[in-house]
């Protein structure tokens, strides 16, 4: 699949963008772009969501005593097998 040109312009600047790093005039077309494009703001809108989770992953990640000592137990039975 070809995007035309301005999508891919704002598809490559989207990283900048959420940074904030973007300089303002093209901070400008990214925002017109985006208002304009369902396809990139979709894509911008997947790429928000699936950073949000993985933000919220990684607060919410717990692994169990039993089964953190359990998996350290196989490694470490693994390597002196080695
Ligand atoms: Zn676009």
């Amino acid at each position: 699949m070809t995007l035309p040109a301005e999508c891919e312009t704002a598809l490559a600047q989207l990283d900048a963008w959420r940074r904030g790093t973007l300089p303002a005039e093209e901070l400008a077309s990214m925002q017109t772009h985006l208002d304009a494009c369902r396809r990139c703001l979709s894509y911008k809108c997947h790429e928000d969501a699936l950073l949000d989770r993985l933000s919220n992953a990684k607060h919410n990640c717990c692994c169990p005593d039993e089964l953190r000592a359990a998996i350290m137990q196989i490694i470490a039975t693994g390597s002196r097998d080695d």
